[in-house]
């Protein structure tokens, strides 16, 4: 896989982990000279991590040299994780890396708005009032203006054929902000910061069988070949496409490259009519900005003049183009143009500027090396005059003239201030968040990440202009195996704290034993340690004092819990008093060879769940796995004793020792075991086990799950909240150990369930009726039967989410479950 990661770097110019500083190629300066010419911009809308049309976004950066846009309305955290074992918010913050590697590879930019990806969606009316309407098409009316794209292309249509609620809402969206971002009186607040913008056209990026079905001849609309083949790069859009599409690795969507034609097509929606170009009748020149004539003139000249060989020939050029460009009075173009110029010249030049430090996590109050490079490897006259760091005391004057080839080296020293923010994701850093997530600076909504923290500017002279390479300062070491690998610096806090687990699992009247992890960021700390609980916990002992003498030191710390009052649930939390300053973050990093590796900083905090489990209920259960979930572990919390098994043969045997067999999420997908071994289980059942299958997807069955007729439909509750009926309330699993009531259904999270079946033998009892709102009853969720002289159960109720997030009534059913061969 790596050979593939470092192939990307011929196209991209920049490594999986990010680099200090990007160098173009000769080809690549060719198109950037062509970029420099050309003034456009177009944005991409839809809702999700893997919606883009990464084609699209590749043609229109490289074909068209267009400043080319990806607005997602989430960041993919509802989604199911193929890769790790990040879910939620993390998996949110794996997403948003991917794609930003795809940009990376595609050379688009990447929007967000603040809604949560919060599971699948069957309306967009659901959708929107979730999100929040107005939050909604502010965002997206703030990047229009923002980013004044002249073209908007949505992924989806606005009449539900592309079924996900998010996505039909996604181009609703795009639709009302296209009319919304030039009205002055739309979002009056964010005129503070930009203009109101009026975009020319709006498309949907139309597929042929919804046109089809629309009554729509795709023959009549515009229409472009995204698979055309680009010389400078020795590849098709729709090859570098697919590798961007690759990155995409936490949805397994990789990807292969096309290589003939791709034809899609556009269905204009609003705006000025266009009948063969999407950009027709728009400027796409320097016309468009007032005073540019010298500008352009320049920059046309450097681009035809330009010599693959000898790309430093043009400099001059370019360097007249950029001081010339500093004139103008049009900040948006100027700030754009300047920005792609600073990177044509650096390159043209062979500047490499670095600035490392030796860690690369620093917290405030703290004092740090930063070790700074600068060479030149051309013979252009270059002065390099200041070096200037971020938390440096004063610039560093040096009026050093450049030799090619030989490295100006320094070293300074940093302050992190005592006031310095912490650099995790921005969107994570108010927790709590529910549908939206909730962000208080109006200029950081819509910014894919959250900036570095530190900068070092360069101050050159260049043919007598002032010129700044400003690059971020990174971590970097060098690895026995994968070389020079680069890690962004984050501010954090002094100290950290992590729970051994996020979920405590307590039998009533039991003492838990909880071990929390308290590790030094900075030297030299004292202080203590205290759990936080609400009254009626039992914590020993109240507290523990802690010192470190070194950075990066860990300590283990022990203490045990018990209650004595009557509720059932807690939220534990931690806190260090260093010195009389509270610190109470936990450290969690990201690591995985496709994203630069990510440090977030939650509350540090845990759930506490007390469950009564006085009756008799099983003792030994086998587990097999699936696509994964995490349910064995937290049965072993129970002090259950589970076997999982992936591979190994399920005889009959080996499942006699068994009291419960219990199939993981998708088994009957995702294990191949079942294919030959399913009636062996169904034997193990008739003899008198009891068997518990979770959900499967009936597209890729590796065997029938029932030895009746059952038939599993695609019909799901993902209103988490959708009012439960108890169709059967007398059946013994829903009153052994626990009498199951209406009560137990509150708390879900995200979804009641997912692909229940719709059709059974009637050997089988409903005993749930549910459905989302506006449709009709569904009674397939949790299905039993008697087989031979044992249980067999199916059950799409997705106990997978439930059970980790600690919802105390599905605790409860699943114990039922589990008990169903007990009171017999
Ligand atoms: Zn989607």
């Amino acid at each position: 896989m790596l050979k593939r990661i470092f192939l990307l770097l011929l196209v991209s110019a920049s490594t999986i982990f990010s680099q200090p500083a990007e160098s173009l190629n000769s080809s690549e300066i060719k198109l950037a000279l062509k970029r420099l010419n050309t003034l456009g911009t177009v944005l991409y809308v839809a809702a999700h991590p893997d919606d883009e049309n990464t084609a699209f976004l590749t043609y229109f950066n490289y074909a068209e040299h267009l400043r080319t846009g990806y607005f997602a309305f989430t960041r993919g955290d509802g989604g199911q994780n193929l890769i790790g074992e990040e879910q939620g918010d993390l998996l949110g913050v794996i997403r948003t890396q991917e794609l930003l590697q795809a940009r990376n590879i595609d050379g688009a930019e990447q929007f967000f708005s603040r809604a949560v990806d919060f599971g699948y969606s069957k309306t967009p009316e659901e959708t929107l009032e979730k999100w929040g309407k107005e939050e909604m098409l502010s965002d997206i009316v703030w990047v229009i203006r923002k980013f004044r794209p002249d073209i908007i292309v949505t992924r989806f249509p606005t009449n539900g054929l592309g079924t996900h609620g998010h996505h039909t809402a996604s181009a609703i969206l795009a639709v009302e902000a296209f009319n919304l971002a030039s009205d002055s009186n739309a979002f009056p607040e964010q005129l503070k910061y930009v203009q109101p913008w009026h975009p020319k056209r709006i498309f949907w990026n139309a597929w042929t069988p919804a046109l089809t079905s629309m009554g729509i001849n795709s023959d009549t609309l515009i229409k472009i070949n995204l698979g055309e083949y680009n010389n400078l790069l020795g590849r098709s859009y729709t090859e570098i496409s697919a590798e961007s599409r690759t990155m995409h690795k936490s949805q397994g969507f990789g990807a292969s490259g096309r290589r003939e034609n791709l034809f899609n097509y556009f269905l204009q929606l609003e705006g000025e009519s266009a009948s063969s170009d999407l950009f027709e009748g728009i400027d796409l020149s320097w016309n468009r900005v007032k005073g540019s004539g010298k500008v352009s003139k320049l920059l046309m000249q450097a681009e035809a003049e330009f010599d693959f060989e000898n790309p430093v020939k043009v400099l001059p050029l370019l360097i007249e183009a950029y001081a010339e460009l500093q004139k103008l009075e049009d900040k948006y173009w100027v700030e754009i143009k300047s920005a792609e110029l600073i990177k044509v010249i650096k390159s043209c030049a062979g500047i490499w500027a670095e600035a490392v430090t030796e860690e690369n996590l620093l917290s405030p109050r703290s004092e740090s090396k930063v070790k700074l490079g600068f060479v030149t490897r051309s013979d252009v006259p270059l002065i390099l005059k200041t070096i200037h760091i971020d938390y440096q005391q004063k610039d560093s004057t040096l009026n050093s003239k450049l030799i090619k080839g030989e490295m100006i080296s320094v070293e300074r020293k940093i302050f992190i201030p005592q006031d310095a923010n912490y650099s995790q994701p921005y969107w994570l850093e108010e927790g709590n968040h529910k549908d939206i997530y909730l962000v208080k600076d109006q200029n950081l909504i819509s910014q894919p990440k959250t900036d570095y923290p530190l900068y070092a500017t360069f101050t050159t002279e260049l043919f007598g202009t002032e010129i700044d390479f400003r690059i971020p300062v990174f971590f970097r070491e060098n690895d026995p195996v994968e070389g020079e690998l680069y890690k962004r610096v984050e501010i954090v806090p002094e100290a950290v704290i992590n729970f051994d687990k996020d979920l405590y699992l307590l039998k009533n009247g039991e003492t838990k034993e909880i071990t929390v992890f308290v590790k030094s960021i900075k030297e030299n700390l004292d202080g203590k340690l205290r759990l936080l609980l609400e009254d009626g916990w039992n914590i020993s002992p109240s507290f523990y004092d802690f010192s470190f003498s070194e950075k990066g030191q860990e300590q283990e710390f022990k203490f045990k819990i018990n209650s004595t009052n009557s509720n059932v649930s807690a939220n534990l939390k931690a806190q260090l008093d260093i010195g009389g300053k509270k610190l109470s973050k936990s450290l969690v990093t990201i690591n995985y060879p496709h994203i630069q590796p990510q440090t977030v900083l939650p509350e540090a905090s845990a759930k506490i769940l007390k469950l009564d489990l006085q009756k008799k209920t099983v003792k030994k259960i086998a587990y097999i796995m699936g696509s994964g979930d995490k349910i064995p572990d937290l049965l072993k919390d129970l002090g259950l004793s589970v076997d999982v098994f992936t591979k190994e043969p399920l005889t009959t045997e080996l499942l006699q020792n068994y009291d419960v067999v219990i199939a993981g999420i998708r088994a009957y997908n995702t294990n191949q075991r079942l294919s030959t071994d399913q009636k062996n289980i169904l034997k193990y059942v008739e003899n008198g086990g009891t068997l518990i299958i979770q959900y499967n997807t009936s597209g890729d069955l590796l065997a029938d799950p029932s030895p009746y007729k059952l038939i599993i439909s695609r019909d799901r509750v993902t209103e988490e909240d959708s009012p439960v009926s108890i169709i059967n309330p007398g059946h013994p699993v829903l009153n052994y150990p626990y009498k199951i009531t209406l009560k137990d259904f509150d708390g879900w999270i995200q979804e009641r369930g997912l692909y229940f079946p719709n059709e059974w033998d009637a050997n089988f009892v409903p005993l749930l009726e549910m459905n989302d709102s506006g449709e009709t009853p569904k009674t397939g969720s949790l299905l039993v039967t008697k087989y031979g002289k044992g249980n067999f159960i199916y059950t799409g109720l997705s106990f997978f989410r439930q059970l980790p997030a600690g919802v105390e009534g599905a605790y409860k059913l699943f114990i039922n479950l589990l008990s169903a061969g007990i009171n017999e």
